[in-house]
């Protein structure tokens, strides 16, 4: 968790707003793209991971800032007006994604987040991110 937490943390937090683009998309393309093979939306996974490496034991989450409650962009924050709606509407949402990271783990999966507004404002960056985490002990030694 700790981790993650510092990850996200040193990724380059930029202001985003919400575009018509679908950044999952775009970083599926590029993954595939440079030979990464995924599963999607494993619905037997807790938070049914975006991507999912079965063969790395590794899952990908790409979280919608705003309904992730993304704590360090404008988009994750909760909503002034009905805040009596939104709050625990969205704090659920990030009670389960902690939960399904919990559990994730428990059982041996490494687990990635991708905000989306890191996504839309530098896909490179992300990119070299996810790499890094795929490629992790992934070389057996002899
Ligand atoms: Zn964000």
């Amino acid at each position: 968790m700790d981790k993650l937490n510092a990850e996200q943390r040193s990724a380059n937090m930029r202001r985003i707003r919400s575009g018509d683009t679908a950044p999952e998309k775009v970083l599926r393309q590029l993954l595939h793209r440079l030979g990464y093979r995924f599963r999607l939306h494993r619905k037997d996974l807790p938070g049914n991971p975006d991507l999912v490496f079965p063969a790395r034991r590794k899952v990908i989450f790409v979280h919608g800032c705003f309904w992730h409650l993304h704590q360090e962009c404008r988009e994750g924050r909760i909503p002034q007006s009905r805040r009596e709606y939104w709050e625990p509407k969205l704090l659920r949402n990030r009670e389960r994604d902690a939960r399904a990271i919990a559990e994730l783990t428990r059982s041996g999966w490494l687990v990635f987040v991708v905000w989306e507004c890191e996504l839309s404002k530098n896909p490179s960056h992300v990119l070299l991110g996810v790499q890094k985490f795929l490629d992790r002990g992934s070389r057996r030694l002899p």
